[in-house]
Parts: C-alpha cells; structure tokens; sequence
C-alpha cells in the first residue's frame, strides 16, 4: 500500500483563489478592501524572503499590504508606538509582527500590544483563551492550515484519535485546541513521554511538530492513518558539492509504505501558512465590519 500523497501547494492555491474571489465580493458589495500590515525589525535573510512573499501574496489577493522595516536596532519603545498607530488605523485589518525580533525587545510585551481584532498570527493571549473555550478566536495560521488539509482529506474528524506530537504556543498547543473543538480524542506528545512510537501508533491523525528530522518512523504508523508534518529541517547536502535537502519531522519514505495519507515536505503544509494568514485577514475584516465569516475559511 502506498499513501496519498496530500498536495498542500495545490490546496494553498485553491484557498489563495477562494480568498481573492471573497475579497473582490467584498470590495463590490461593501467598498471595503483587506489591508495587512507587516513589521519587521532587522536584516533576518529568511525574514526578509517571508515579508516579501506575504507582501506579494497580500496584493495579488486584492488587499492593501502595508509593510514597515525598521532598523535592528529599533528600540522596543518605537515599535510599541508603530504598534498603537496600526491598531488605531482603520485601513489595517491586520497586524503582523515578524519574528523573532532582536534580542533587545520583549518579544511577549510586542504581541500583547497587538489589538486581539487584529492579531492574524493569532498568537494574543486573549486569542489563545479564546480559542481554548470554544469561542470565536483568531487562530495561528500553521494549525489551521493543518485543520484544513484534514477537514479536506477526512471530511468529519468526530471520534478520531489523534495525536500530536510538539506542544509549542504556536503549532502543538493550538494543534490539538482545534482538533479537540472538532471533537477528535487527542494525545499531545512531547519530549518527556513515554513510549512515544506506541503512543503514535494508536493515532488515526498524527501531526508532527517537533523540529527534529526524520523523527517519525513507518513503524509507529497505524495502517490507513492521515500523516501531517508541520517540520521543516534543512540538512546539509549527502554529498560534497550538492545542495542542502529540506525534510520534515517524519520520515517519509519509511510512512508513506503505511500511512492511508501523508503530506510531503517541501509542499505540504508550508504553503498553507500564508494562504491562512491571507484567510484570517479576510476573517478580521469581515468581524471589523460586522459581515458573516469567510466560507470555508475559519476553524
Ligand atoms: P518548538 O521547538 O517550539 O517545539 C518543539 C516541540 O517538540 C516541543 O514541544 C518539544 O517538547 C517537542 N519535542 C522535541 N523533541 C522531541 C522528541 N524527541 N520527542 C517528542 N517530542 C519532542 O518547535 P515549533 O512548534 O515552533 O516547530 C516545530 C517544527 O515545525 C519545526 O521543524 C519548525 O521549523 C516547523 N514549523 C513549520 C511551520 C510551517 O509553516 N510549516 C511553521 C512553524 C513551525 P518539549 O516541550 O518537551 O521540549
């Protein structure tokens, strides 16, 4: 048996193009065009290639992208008032603040400063109780994207097992919110539990967050389970002179013999996160003005 191998660049697109066709619907029927804005503090390379590719992506969806580069050396009271001056902006739906940021800022301060309307990371403790008690949140676009991939492959996700290995603020802990709201019984694993190829093995979900390559072996694979891996890890090349390989969390080689589907890494769930970014500016707007939720594109 070979798995399905889950197209996330294919999905990304489709949600990019459902995206864009909401937004031009909203510009006609209400006047109102999405706008994002991104700061960035500093010379980050990848960065710097994110902010581009979120720029780009932003206006070929149809809304406003407001980019803010600031030097490395911005002090942290500078940004708090960029800040202030986007949540008061009418035009900006959402913000979004490149991380990590330089050593001399309080990353924890920044994001708090974030009007929780307008945190399309999600990443707002106001957003993190909201979505943990079921209500309408902002929700981290990573988790979501890996939401959709599911929802798309599986339909109902009721009384699944699943489990999700990682249980950062970002991907893991988030993770299993929406997999719970979707009413799955979920395990989250982590690097101090026990038996953890057993623990896997009894999933009929498994997401992988960890950040450690080629983590996730075949073996640990229930026949027929869904497979995503969030991981990215950049290995240097096998042989002198060729080029460095991009793996993920699981290795795939050895799951994709099991598993009943499975995303690839380059080309799963990466291209999702910034269709979801795109999404959850539409969302916010759409709550700013008082509009029903995007179709098709919430938790
Ligand atoms: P973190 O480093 O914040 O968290 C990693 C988690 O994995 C921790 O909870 C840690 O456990 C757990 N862990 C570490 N080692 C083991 C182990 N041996 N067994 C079980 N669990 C373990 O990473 P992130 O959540 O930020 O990112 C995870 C991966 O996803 C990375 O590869 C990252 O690059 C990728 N990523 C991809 C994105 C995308 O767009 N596709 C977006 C964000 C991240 P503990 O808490 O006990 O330390």
């Amino acid at each position: 048996m070979s798995a399905k191998i889950i197209d996330g660049k294919a999905f990304a697109a489709d949600v990019r193009a459902r995206v864009a066709e909401q937004v031009a619907a909203m510009k006609a029927d209400h006047g109102i065009t999405p706008g994002l804005a991104v700061v960035l503090v500093g010379e980050d390379p990848a960065s710097q290639v994110y902010v581009r590719s979120k720029g780009k992506q932003t206006v070929e969806a149809g809304m406003n992208s407001f980019e803010h580069k600031l030097p490395a050396e911005t002090p942290e009271a500078d940004l708090l008032a960029l800040v202030a001056q986007l949540n008061a902006d009418p035009k900006v739906n959402g913000i979004l603040v490149q991380l990590p940021l330089p050593e001399h800022i309080d990353e924890a301060k920044v994001l708090a400063a974030i009007e929780p309307a307008k945190d399309v990371d999600g990443f707002h403790i106001s957003n993190v109780g909201l979505l943990a008690t079921g209500q309408k949140a902002m929700v981290p676009c990573t988790p979501l994207g890996c939401l959709m991939l599911l929802r798309d492959q599986l339909g109902s996700l009721s009384g699944k097992n699943a489990v999700v290995i990682g249980r950062s603020n970002i991907v893991g802990k988030p993770m299993a919110q929406l997999l719970l709201r979707d009413s799955c019984t979920v395990t989250v694993a982590h690097s101090r539990t026990a038996d953890l190829p057993d623990v896997v093995r009894r999933a009929d979900i498994v997401v992988a967050a960890v950040g450690r390559p080629e983590m996730v072996k075949g073996d640990w694979i229930k026949p027929g389970a869904t497979v995503i891996d969030v991981g990215i890890n950049r290995l240097p090349p096998a042989e002198e002179g060729g080029k460095a390989r991009l793996v993920g969390d699981v290795d795939f080689d050895s799951c994709v013999a099991v598993a009943g589907a499975i995303t690839p890494v380059p080309g799963g769930v990466g291209p999702m996160t910034i269709a979801c970014l795109l999404a959850n500016t539409l969302t916010a707007t759409a709550r700013a003005h008082g509009l029903p939720e995007p179709e098709g594109l919430t938790a």
